[in-house]
C-alpha cells in the first residue's frame, strides 16, 4: 500500500493517535489509539484501547469510533469520513468499520509488524487471527504503514510490555 498521501494534517492525527496509544499505556491499557475525521478534516470523535481498565477484550478503539459513527453520523458522512489509527485495524474492527460503511483507514503500523514485534517480545499469538483490513473490507481505502511514527508505536508496546 505505501503512504503516498500523509500530509500534514494527516500526520497531525496520527501523531494524536500515538498520543492517545500512550494515554491507554498509562492507564494500563494496550497502546492503541484512534481518531475520526469528517470528509472536511474535522476531528468529530477519538478513543483509546480499554480492554483492560474494562476488563472487555472487545473494548478496542476502532470499534467505539464505528458505534460512534453509528449513532451520529448520516451514510453519506460515514462514507466521507476517515479512521487514522496507532495500528491496523484487527477483524473484528475491520467488519464493525465495513459493517457501518466508514471510508478511508490509514494506520501508522500493520498487523503484521506488530506481530512480528509481540513476537520479539515473547507475547504469545492472539486468540483471532490477524488479517490485513482489505481481506476483511474488500475495496475500502486502506493506507499505511507511515514509517515516519512506527518507532514510537514500537516504544510504546514495548513500553506496555515491562510494566505488566
Ligand atoms: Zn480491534
Amino acid at each position: 500500500m505505501g503512504v503516498a498521501m500523509t500530509d500534514e494534517s494527516e500526520l497531525r492525527h496520527l501523531t494524536r493517535c500515538v498520543e492517545l496509544a500512550a494515554e491507554a499505556v498509562e492507564a494500563g491499557d494496550e497502546p492503541f489509539g484512534s481518531v475520526l475525521v469528517d470528509g472536511g478534516g474535522r476531528v468529530l470523535a477519538e478513543d483509546r484501547n480499554r480492554e483492560t481498565s474494562l476488563a472487555d477484550q472487545t473494548q478496542h478503539p476502532e470499534f467505539a469510533l464505528a458505534r460512534w459513527a453509528a449513532e451520529h453520523m448520516t451514510a453519506e458522512e460515514r462514507r466521507a469520513a476517515t479512521v487514522f489509527t496507532s495500528g491496523e485495524h484487527c477483524p473484528m474492527c475491520a467488519a464493525a468499520h465495513g459493517w457501518v460503511g466508514l471510508g478511508r483507514i490509514v494506520y501508522i503500523v500493520s498487523s503484521r509488524q506488530l506481530g512480528e514485534w509481540l513476537a520479539e517480545l515473547g507475547v504469545p499469538a492472539p486468540p483471532v487471527r490477524t488479517l490485513p483490513v482489505q481481506e476483511i473490507v474488500p475495496g475500502l481505502e486502506v493506507h499505511g504503514p507511515v514509517p515516519e511514527l512506527a518507532g514510537q508505536v514500537h516504544e510504546l508496546h514495548r513500553r506496555f510490555r515491562a510494566r505488566l
